[in-house]
Protein backbone atom coordinates (compact mmCIF):
# COMPACT_ATOMS: atom_id res chain seq x y z
CA UNK A 1 0.00 0.00 0.00
CA UNK A 2 2.87 2.86 0.85
CA UNK A 3 4.55 3.81 -1.56
CA UNK A 4 7.07 5.76 1.23
CA UNK A 5 6.79 6.24 4.66
CA UNK A 6 6.45 9.90 3.53
CA UNK A 7 3.51 8.51 1.62
CA UNK A 8 1.75 6.64 4.22
CA UNK A 9 1.90 9.09 7.48
CA UNK A 10 0.51 11.79 4.78
CA UNK A 11 -2.35 9.11 4.14
CA UNK A 12 -2.76 8.49 8.02
CA UNK A 13 -2.77 12.54 8.91
CA UNK A 14 -5.39 12.82 5.76
CA UNK A 15 -3.20 15.41 4.45
CA UNK A 16 -3.06 13.50 0.78
CA UNK A 17 -5.76 11.90 -1.64
CA UNK A 18 -2.98 9.92 -3.90
CA UNK A 19 -4.68 6.75 -2.31
CA UNK A 20 -8.47 7.29 -3.64
CA UNK A 21 -10.78 7.06 -6.13
CA UNK A 22 -13.70 8.57 -6.81
CA UNK A 23 -16.60 7.07 -6.90
CA UNK A 24 -18.67 10.54 -7.88
CA UNK A 25 -17.45 14.07 -7.80
CA UNK A 26 -18.57 13.64 -3.98
CA UNK A 27 -17.14 10.39 -2.40
CA UNK A 28 -14.14 9.04 -2.24
CA UNK A 29 -12.53 6.00 -1.48
CA UNK A 30 -9.09 4.17 -1.17
CA UNK A 31 -8.12 2.59 -4.58
CA UNK A 32 -7.46 -0.95 -2.84
CA UNK A 33 -11.28 -1.29 -1.41
CA UNK A 34 -12.47 -0.66 -4.78
CA UNK A 35 -13.40 -4.43 -5.22
CA UNK A 36 -13.99 -5.73 -1.58
CA UNK A 37 -16.58 -2.36 -1.89
CA UNK A 38 -18.26 -3.39 -5.12
CA UNK A 39 -18.76 -6.86 -3.87
CA UNK A 40 -20.43 -5.89 -0.31
CA UNK A 41 -22.58 -3.74 -2.70
CA UNK A 42 -23.67 -6.45 -4.80
CA UNK A 43 -24.45 -9.00 -2.63
CA UNK A 44 -26.65 -5.91 0.00
CA UNK A 45 -27.91 -5.81 -3.67
CA UNK A 46 -29.33 -9.36 -3.46
CA UNK A 47 -30.80 -8.28 -0.43
CA UNK A 48 -32.43 -5.48 -1.84
CA UNK A 49 -30.31 -3.15 0.02
CA UNK A 50 -29.13 -0.25 -2.05
CA UNK A 51 -25.84 0.41 0.04
CA UNK A 52 -24.80 3.78 -0.09
CA UNK A 53 -21.74 5.85 0.82
CA UNK A 54 -22.99 9.28 2.92
CA UNK A 55 -19.59 9.72 4.06
CA UNK A 56 -15.94 8.52 2.53
CA UNK A 57 -12.51 9.92 2.85
CA UNK A 58 -12.64 13.50 4.27
CA UNK A 59 -9.06 15.36 4.08
CA UNK A 60 -7.48 16.97 7.27
CA UNK A 61 -8.59 20.43 6.15
CA UNK A 62 -12.13 19.25 5.96
CA UNK A 63 -11.99 17.59 9.59
CA UNK A 64 -9.97 21.19 11.07
CA UNK A 65 -13.55 23.10 9.36
CA UNK A 66 -15.85 20.74 10.75
CA UNK A 67 -13.77 20.99 14.53
CA UNK A 68 -13.58 24.61 14.04
CA UNK A 69 -17.28 25.16 13.80
CA UNK A 70 -17.99 22.95 16.54
CA UNK A 71 -15.23 24.39 18.94
CA UNK A 72 -16.43 28.03 17.77
CA UNK A 73 -20.49 27.21 18.62
CA UNK A 74 -21.13 28.00 14.81
CA UNK A 75 -22.66 23.68 14.77
CA UNK A 76 -24.58 22.33 17.62
CA UNK A 77 -22.46 19.46 20.20
CA UNK A 78 -24.66 17.11 21.23
CA UNK A 79 -24.17 14.71 23.97
CA UNK A 80 -24.56 11.08 24.40
CA UNK A 81 -28.38 11.78 24.72
CA UNK A 82 -28.85 13.47 21.56
CA UNK A 83 -29.22 16.71 23.42
CA UNK A 84 -27.50 20.15 22.20
CA UNK A 85 -25.41 21.67 24.55
CA UNK A 86 -23.91 25.08 24.74
CA UNK A 87 -20.60 25.36 23.93
CA UNK A 88 -20.11 28.97 25.56
CA UNK A 89 -20.39 27.10 28.82
CA UNK A 90 -18.10 24.38 29.03
CA UNK A 91 -14.03 24.84 29.56
CA UNK A 92 -11.80 24.10 26.78
CA UNK A 93 -11.12 20.49 28.21
CA UNK A 94 -15.03 20.12 28.88
CA UNK A 95 -15.77 21.21 25.03
CA UNK A 96 -12.61 18.73 23.42
CA UNK A 97 -14.14 15.70 24.99
CA UNK A 98 -17.86 16.66 23.98
CA UNK A 99 -16.99 17.46 20.51
CA UNK A 100 -14.54 14.30 20.38
CA UNK A 101 -17.69 11.82 21.75
CA UNK A 102 -18.71 12.08 17.85
CA UNK A 103 -15.69 14.23 15.83
CA UNK A 104 -12.51 12.67 15.47
CA UNK A 105 -9.34 15.07 15.66
CA UNK A 106 -8.38 16.45 12.27
CA UNK A 107 -5.20 13.78 11.57
CA UNK A 108 -7.05 11.27 13.78
CA UNK A 109 -10.19 10.23 11.85
CA UNK A 110 -10.31 7.42 9.88
CA UNK A 111 -12.21 8.66 6.90
CA UNK A 112 -8.57 10.14 6.16
CA UNK A 113 -7.70 6.33 5.63
CA UNK A 114 -10.15 6.29 2.43
CA UNK A 115 -11.30 2.61 3.67
CA UNK A 116 -13.75 3.81 6.47
CA UNK A 117 -17.24 4.64 5.38
CA UNK A 118 -20.93 5.78 6.78
CA UNK A 119 -23.13 3.95 4.95
CA UNK A 120 -26.89 4.36 4.59
CA UNK A 121 -29.33 2.57 1.86
CA UNK A 122 -31.70 5.31 0.23
CA UNK A 123 -33.85 2.90 -1.03
CA UNK A 124 -34.92 2.23 3.00
CA UNK A 125 -35.92 5.53 3.14
CA UNK A 126 -38.75 7.96 2.21
CA UNK A 127 -37.64 10.12 -0.94
CA UNK A 128 -37.76 13.45 0.77
CA UNK A 129 -36.17 11.89 4.28
CA UNK A 130 -32.76 13.14 5.55
CA UNK A 131 -30.68 11.09 7.01
CA UNK A 132 -29.19 12.44 10.22
CA UNK A 133 -26.68 9.67 11.00
CA UNK A 134 -28.03 9.25 14.12
CA UNK A 135 -28.14 5.56 15.71
CA UNK A 136 -31.88 5.17 16.52
CA UNK A 137 -32.43 5.88 12.62
CA UNK A 138 -29.78 1.91 12.54
CA UNK A 139 -31.91 -0.03 15.88
CA UNK A 140 -34.65 -2.29 15.20
CA UNK A 141 -37.03 -0.18 15.28
CA UNK A 142 -35.30 2.60 12.61
CA UNK A 143 -35.88 2.94 9.02
CA UNK A 144 -32.31 1.59 8.28
CA UNK A 145 -32.69 -1.61 10.70
CA UNK A 146 -33.02 -4.29 7.68
CA UNK A 147 -29.45 -2.46 6.78
CA UNK A 148 -27.91 -3.31 10.16
CA UNK A 149 -28.84 -6.71 10.37
CA UNK A 150 -27.61 -7.19 7.36
CA UNK A 151 -24.16 -5.29 7.91
CA UNK A 152 -23.73 -7.62 11.73
CA UNK A 153 -24.63 -10.39 9.26
CA UNK A 154 -22.32 -10.30 6.12
CA UNK A 155 -20.22 -7.81 6.30
CA UNK A 156 -17.07 -9.36 7.35
CA UNK A 157 -17.30 -11.89 4.60
CA UNK A 158 -15.98 -9.29 2.65
CA UNK A 159 -13.52 -7.68 5.55
CA UNK A 160 -15.47 -4.99 6.66
CA UNK A 161 -16.04 -4.11 10.26
CA UNK A 162 -17.91 -1.68 12.75
CA UNK A 163 -15.01 -0.38 14.57
CA UNK A 164 -17.87 2.07 16.48
CA UNK A 165 -19.99 -0.50 16.86
CA UNK A 166 -20.42 -0.08 20.75
CA UNK A 167 -20.09 2.86 22.98
CA UNK A 168 -16.05 2.06 24.45
CA UNK A 169 -16.11 5.02 26.54
CA UNK A 170 -14.63 6.77 23.75
CA UNK A 171 -16.32 7.73 20.43
CA UNK A 172 -20.17 7.49 20.14
CA UNK A 173 -22.01 4.54 19.01
CA UNK A 174 -21.86 4.36 15.18
CA UNK A 175 -23.28 1.74 13.07
CA UNK A 176 -23.33 3.32 10.07
CA UNK A 177 -19.28 3.78 9.94
CA UNK A 178 -17.82 0.75 8.10
CA UNK A 179 -13.78 -0.05 8.24
CA UNK A 180 -12.10 -2.03 5.89
CA UNK A 181 -9.95 -4.17 8.04
CA UNK A 182 -7.51 -4.94 5.50
CA UNK A 183 -6.27 -1.60 5.21
CA UNK A 184 -7.34 -0.07 8.49
CA UNK A 185 -5.47 -2.65 10.25
CA UNK A 186 -2.32 -0.91 8.56
CA UNK A 187 -3.50 2.29 9.07
CA UNK A 188 -4.06 2.26 12.88
CA UNK A 189 -0.73 0.31 13.20
CA UNK A 190 1.10 3.69 11.37
CA UNK A 191 -0.64 5.89 14.02
CA UNK A 192 2.07 8.20 15.76
CA UNK A 193 1.49 10.59 18.37
CA UNK A 194 4.50 12.75 17.25
CA UNK A 195 3.71 13.15 13.71
CA UNK A 196 -0.07 14.17 14.93
CA UNK A 197 1.32 16.40 17.71
CA UNK A 198 3.31 18.34 14.78
CA UNK A 199 0.55 18.09 12.64
CA UNK A 200 -2.17 19.84 15.01
CA UNK A 201 0.39 22.24 15.99
CA UNK A 202 1.33 23.69 12.31
CA UNK A 203 -2.69 24.17 12.03
CA UNK A 204 -5.21 26.43 12.92
CA UNK A 205 -7.03 24.13 15.69
CA UNK A 206 -8.90 25.85 17.60
CA UNK A 207 -8.16 24.41 21.71
CA UNK A 208 -4.83 23.77 20.64
CA UNK A 209 -3.50 24.33 23.97
CA UNK A 210 -5.69 21.65 25.71
CA UNK A 211 -5.82 19.29 22.90
CA UNK A 212 -1.71 19.23 22.94
CA UNK A 213 -1.56 18.85 26.61
CA UNK A 214 -3.84 16.35 26.82
CA UNK A 215 -3.20 14.42 23.51
CA UNK A 216 -1.67 11.03 25.06
CA UNK A 217 -5.09 10.77 26.77
CA UNK A 218 -7.06 11.84 24.16
CA UNK A 219 -5.10 8.82 22.27
CA UNK A 220 -5.73 6.19 24.52
CA UNK A 221 -9.35 7.03 24.96
CA UNK A 222 -11.23 8.06 21.43
CA UNK A 223 -8.07 6.98 18.46
CA UNK A 224 -7.06 3.61 19.30
CA UNK A 225 -10.18 2.79 21.66
CA UNK A 226 -12.23 0.92 18.87
CA UNK A 227 -14.24 -1.98 18.51
CA UNK A 228 -11.75 -5.21 17.11
CA UNK A 229 -12.41 -6.89 13.85
CA UNK A 230 -14.34 -9.95 14.40
CA UNK A 231 -12.04 -13.27 14.65
CA UNK A 232 -13.43 -13.67 11.11
CA UNK A 233 -13.13 -11.21 9.30
CA UNK A 234 -11.63 -11.21 6.12
CA UNK A 235 -8.24 -9.57 6.02
CA UNK A 236 -6.78 -10.12 1.93
CA UNK A 237 -7.69 -7.75 -0.21
CA UNK A 238 -9.96 -8.77 -3.06
ZN1 LIG B 1 -17.73 7.61 10.07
Amino acid sequence: MPTSNESHSAQVLGQTEQHLYYLNERVAIHQEMKNAFNALVAAANTANIDLSIASGFRSFDRQLMLWNNKFSGKTPIKNIAGESILAASLSPLELTHSILLYSALPGASRHHWGCDIDVYAPNLLADDYQLQLEPWEYSAQGPLAKLSAWLVKYAHQFGFFLPYASFQGGVASEPWHLSYAPLAQQYQQAFDIERLAKALNNSTILGKDVIIKNLDDIAKRYINNVCAAPTNVILTKQ
